[in-house]
């Protein structure tokens, strides 16, 4: 084996939902091809919870089955086998002490059996609702044990955490109880994708960039995180939601960070945290009553074509309210209150059934401060430069600038200088789960959520969810009736609204 490589130590793992949609996914499908890779250590051991009654040999399958429909590699039959000794199953309640008990003795036999000298993981991949349970029963049980002895003991949260300020605070609360912070792992899968980790190292690992990523040569920043697809069958789950609770809050807060933080004194999970946070709290909270109006604009899709079939409107999907205000849309003109960004804005925009699946960063810069060719400017309309970050899909970095073209006229045109991960790499990027399950085995937070950041994300949204509460209340005090959002045609890249919000300071969305 390579000595070089980070091989994981040790180690029991246990996924609580293992029957569920994202062990099935992703986390298997990431663990076989750590193991491929090597980075699973001979002794480890998986081990699947959920009340979906399976037996070792019946998980098992599951597992091959998930890796045969999931997996970006073929499964090899050889190493299969390998790999599957190390799966078992153990069937159990979230809510019952006995089944914790249980879940013990398990832990302890593999322990044994692997030799995972007390190191322990937790992964709960369940419906939020039962996160608190399941730490209370794991303390109960004496599986929350404080790190101690040269074992660990780490616990990795999926999102959602929390629904709002209050929620996240009081879910804060009650782990800490049982763990310390520096034992939980908050999952944002953006935050494994290279692109995303490529953010920092493009600003602070080039000294060209850096000295003009500021309010003297940045005139806004866009952020746009576009789905193509809309609801589907996933209605009841996301009228519960809305997209500035399923993306804002995480996905986009966390762009915004890393494209506007300070630079982190060292690569380490604790400076780099600290700037994330410094910016986050920066951002302007929206508190004055009726401020979200002209900052924030939401929306719902209605009937429309997508992918060249006819989808319902967000209204008219199986297990939305036919009166809901949740919306599939959301932008937010950004104001990040420091030094190096006061007076430009951050545009931000996320929703479903848009014109493209697409995430990227644009950083758009001034015009120069004096226009020499006017006459051509008015004929061309001369956008300024503009540097692309490129998160998916078609990852990749592009530069725009201006260049004559060629002939006896002075006729300036805009060109791009285009860097592309596949081309310069020749290699797939390692998907997020495989780099944030490794990264947790090996102890490494730099990639996860802390609690603070979580806390000051969720109270920015909060604000703007209390300021669509209170219009909702307004519209229903006067004309008896619920807010009826805007709505967007599918395949568009929003409302109107949006664009308005961007023309009233004379900008206008990047749309490509
Ligand atoms: P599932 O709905 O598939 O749930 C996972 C498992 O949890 C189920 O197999 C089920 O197992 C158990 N479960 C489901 N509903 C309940 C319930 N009401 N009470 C108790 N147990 C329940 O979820 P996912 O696997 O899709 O997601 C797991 C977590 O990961 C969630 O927090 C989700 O938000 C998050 N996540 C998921 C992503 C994905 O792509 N799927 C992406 C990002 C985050 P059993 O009935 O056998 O106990």
């Amino acid at each position: 084996m390579n000595k070089n490589k980070h091989i994981a130590p040790p180690v029991t793992l246990v996924v609580f939902g293992a029957s569920g949609d994202l062990a099935r996914r992703k986390l298997m499908p990431a663990l076989y091809s750590l193991y491929r890779q090597g980075l699973l250590p001979p002794d480890f051991a998986v081990l699947g919870f959920a009340r979906t009654k399976y037996s070792d040999e019946a998980f098992r399958s599951l597992v091959h089955d998930s890796l045969k429909e999931y997996s970006d590699q073929e499964v090899d039959e050889s190493n299969w086998a390998d790999f599957a000794v190390h799966l078992f199953y153990q069937p159990g309640s979230y809510n019952d002490r006995a089944s914790f008990d249980a879940l013990a003795a398990h832990v302890d036999e593999l322990d044994a059996q692997f030799a995972t000298e007390g190191n322990r993981i937790f992964y709960l991949s369940t419906p939020p609702m039962v996160f608190k349970p399941i730490t209370t029963l794991l303390s109960e049980a004496g599986l929350a044990r404080r790190d101690s002895d040269g074992s660990f003991t780490r616990l990795i949260i999926e999102k959602p955490f929390g629904r709002d300020l209050q929620s996240a605070q009081d879910l804060n609360r009650h782990l800490h109880q049982h763990f310390d912070e520096d034992q939980i792992y908050r999952i944002d899968h953006y935050l494994g994708k290279e692109t995303v980790q490529n953010i920092l190292v493009f600003r602070f690992g080039n000294g060209i960039f850096e000295p003009i990523w500021n309010r003297n040569y940045v005139d806004n920043v866009q952020i746009t995180v576009a789905e193509s697809l809309g609801i589907g069958t996933r209605g009841g789950y996301y009228d519960q939601a809305g997209a500035i609770r399923d993306m804002v809050q995480n996905h986009v807060m966390q762009l915004v960070a890393l494209t506007a933080m300070e630079p982190p004194v060292s690569y380490d999970a604790k400076a780099v945290r600290d700037q994330k946070v410094n910016v986050m709290r920066s951002i302007q909270p929206l508190r004055k009553v009726g401020y979200a109006e002209g900052c924030v604009v939401r929306a719902q899709y209605g009937r429309g074509m997508v992918d060249g079939q006819e989808i319902p409107g967000y209204l008219e999907t199986p297990g939305v309210a036919p009166d809901s205000t949740t919306e599939t849309f959301v932008a937010w003109r950004m104001q990040i209150n420091n030094w190096r960004w006061n007076g430009v804005p951050f545009y931000v925009r996320t929703g479903k059934a848009m014109a493209k699946k697409l995430t990227e960063i644009n950083v758009i810069f001034k015009r120069p401060p004096l226009m020499f060719f006017e006459e051509v400017d008015n004929k061309f309309h001369i956008p300024s430069n503009e540097i692309t970050l490129r998160i998916q899909p078609n990852e990749g970095i592009h530069l725009r600038f201006d260049a004559k073209r060629p002939g006896p006229e002075l006729d300036v045109e805009p060109v791009t200088m285009d860097f592309l991960y596949e081309e310069a790499f020749h290699r797939e990027s390692a998907e997020a789960y495989e780099r944030l399950l490794l990264d947790a085995l090996l102890g490494d937070s730099t990639l996860f959520i802390r609690r603070d950041e979580v806390e000051v994300a969720w109270d920015r949204v909060t604000t703007v969810l209390d300021s669509w509460r209170g219009q909702e209340e307004e519209a229903l005090r006067t004309t008896g009736k619920p807010l009826r959002l805007p709505t967007y045609a599918p395949g568009s890249w929003g409302p109107p609204e949006a664009d308005a919000l961007l023309a009233a300071e004379g900008r206008r969305w990047r749309n490509r």
